[in-house]
C-alpha cells in the first residue's frame, strides 16, 4: 500500500522557485495497477522518482506499507528500493559494461541472495532471452534491452513495480510485446504497478488512472462525465 499525503515538489529554476508537482493526495492499494497519464512535462517522472525515493518531496508524506519514506536515511532508502521497488525506465538504463546476465545479477548480489545465479537464468528465460545472457546491452535490440531491464527490476520479486514510459523508445509492435510481458509477470507476482504511459488503450486496462497536467491531478475523463449528464 502506497499513500501520498500533500506531496509536492518545488525546484529552483532560473533563480526562482518552480512547483513541478502541486500537493497531491493518492492511495495505491497493494496489487493495484495505476496508470499515470499526462502531456510531456506534466510531472509524471517527478512523481515516480518521489515514489521510488530517488528524490525527496518538498512537502508531504509518502507512506509505503505504513513507513514514511521521507524520513528514511539514504541507507534506509537504498534498502527500501532493494527490497520493495523495481524500476523500469524508458531508456533501459542497463550497465553497458555488464552482460545481460550480469545486469540481472546486480540487484540480487546487493541483496546477497544465494540463489542469484540460478535465478538470473530463470529470469532470462522468463523474459525470452535464455540464449542471450552473454550479450552486452550494445549487442541487443531496444526490445531485448527492455526485457533485460524488466528481468532486473523483478529480480528480487519487489511488491512494487514502477515503470516510466517503458515502451516510449520502442516501435509499436515491440512495445506491445514488452507491455504484454510486463503485465503478465506482474500478474503472476501480484505486484503493485505504477505505469507512466501515453497509450490510452493501455491506461484503460489499469485499475485506476491519474491524469497530470502542469503538475496537478486533473479529471481524467471530463468529457465522459459531461456526456453522462442529461
Ligand atoms: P514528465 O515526466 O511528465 O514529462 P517531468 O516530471 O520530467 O515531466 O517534469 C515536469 C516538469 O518539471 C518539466 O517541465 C521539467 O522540465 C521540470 N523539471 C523536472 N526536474 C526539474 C529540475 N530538477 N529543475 C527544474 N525543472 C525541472
Ligand atoms: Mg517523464
Amino acid at each position: 500500500m502506497i499513500e501520498l499525503r500533500g506531496v509536492s515538489k518545488t525546484v529552483e529554476s532560473g533563480g526562482r522557485p518552480l512547483t513541478i508537482l502541486h500537493p497531491l493526495d493518492l492511495s495505491i492499494g497493494s496489487g493495484q495497477f495505476l496508470a499515470v497519464v499526462g502531456p510531456s512535462g506534466s510531472g509524471k517522472s517527478t512523481l515516480l522518482g518521489l515514489l521510488a525515493g530517488l528524490d525527496a518531496p518538498s512537502t508531504g508524506a509518502i507512506l509505503v506499507d505504513g513507513v514514511d519514506i521521507t524520513s528514511l536515511s539514504e541507507d534506509g532508502l537504498a534498502r527500501l528500493r532493494g527490497e520493495k521497488i523495481g524500476f523500469v525506465f524508458q531508456f533501459f538504463h542497463l550497465v553497458p559494461s555488464l552482460t545481460a546476465f550480469e545486469n540481472i545479477l546486480v540487484p540480487m548480489e546487493i541483496a546477497r541472495r544465494r540463489d542469484a545465479v540460478p535465478r538470473a537464468r530463470l529470469l532470462l528465460d522468463e523474459v525470452g532471452l535464455a540464449d542471450r545472457g552473454h550479450h552486452y546491452p550494445s549487442q541487443l535490440s531496444g526490445g531485448e534491452q527492455q526485457r533485460v531491464a524488466i528481468a532486473r527490476a523483478l529480480a528480487n520479486d519487489p511488491p512494487i513495480v514502477l515503470a516510466d514510459e517503458p515502451t516510449g523508445n520502442l516501435d509499436s509492435t515491440t512495445g506491445a510485446h514488452i507491455m504484454e510481458l510486463l503485465l503478465s509477470v506482474r500478474r503472476a507476482r501480484g505486484s503493485t504497478l505504477v505505469l507512466v504511459t501515453h497509450d490510452a488503450e493501455l491506461a484503460a486496462l489499469a485499475d485506476a488512472r491519474l491524469s497530470l497536467r502542469d503538475g496537478r491531478a486533473v479529471d481524467p475523463a471530463p468529457a465522459r462525465r459531461a456526456g453522462a449528464l442529461p
